[in-house]
């Protein structure tokens, strides 16, 4: 089991509606010395590819994400909800539904922050049924730039985004995989990794 897996298990809770709540470290309070190890973490795994921008989604990848940007030595960026109807000619946009919400929230990314040739690391907290990751994939290849891979913390993998994103043959990697839970006993399980 993994430092992560292990911290999941001792202050995740299950709720109802396949929600883990993991607010006492990574989303809501954040465990520094963790988020520390996870962006080492993802640096490890990505370190080949030549990463010259982190993107992320608002609100609970950017503390993430920073840690990421921080080890790469590189800038992040966050796709930012927006409430404006008119679309301004000078960003990209992408339409993204909650999961936890239910609610569409179109996200922008000014196109100052994201060109032809940046090579961009995808980091979110969650993979449920892919929707975000999908703005961001999309956002980043309107701009032209290179998805050279996409980094979750959780993925759970009894949802179907995980299969949607390593069928377009982006490197997918998922600290943790949960592969079942239960909100009556609390159980969670992993996959072995
Ligand atoms: P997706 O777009 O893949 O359906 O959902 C991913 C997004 O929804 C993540 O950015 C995350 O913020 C949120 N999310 C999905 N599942 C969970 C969950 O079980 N717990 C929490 N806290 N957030 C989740």
């Amino acid at each position: 089991m993994n430092f992560l897996e292990e911290r999941i298990l001792k202050d995740g809770i299950v709720k109802p509606n396949n929600v883990l709540k993991v607010d006492s470290f990574l989303n809501h309070q954040m465990d520094i010395s963790l988020m520390e190890e996870i962006g080492q973490e993802f640096h490890r795994r990505f370190a080949d590819k030549n990463i010259t921008k982190i993107l992320t989604i608002e609100a609970s990848g950017i503390g993430i994400a920073c840690f990421v940007a921080k080890e790469f030595g590189v800038p992040m960026v966050f796709a930012k909800k927006s409430h404006s109807i008119n679309i301004d000619s000078e960003v990209y946009m992408a339409e993204v539904e909650s999961f936890t919400k239910k609610t569409k929230n179109n996200v922008i990314v000014s196109k100052k922050f994201l060109k032809q040739d940046d090579r961009v690391l995808i980091i979110d907290d969650f993979l449920a049924n892919g929707c975000a990751l999908q703005g961001l994939i999309g956002i980043s290849k309107t701009a032209g730039a290179t998805v050279e891979g996409i980094g979750i913390v959780i993925e759970k993998g009894f949802q179907i985004g995980g299969q949607v994103i390593r069928n377009l043959g982006i490197q997918l990697e998922s600290l943790a995989i949960v592969d079942a839970m239960d909100a009556e006993t609390g159980a969670i399980t992993f996959r072995e990794q």
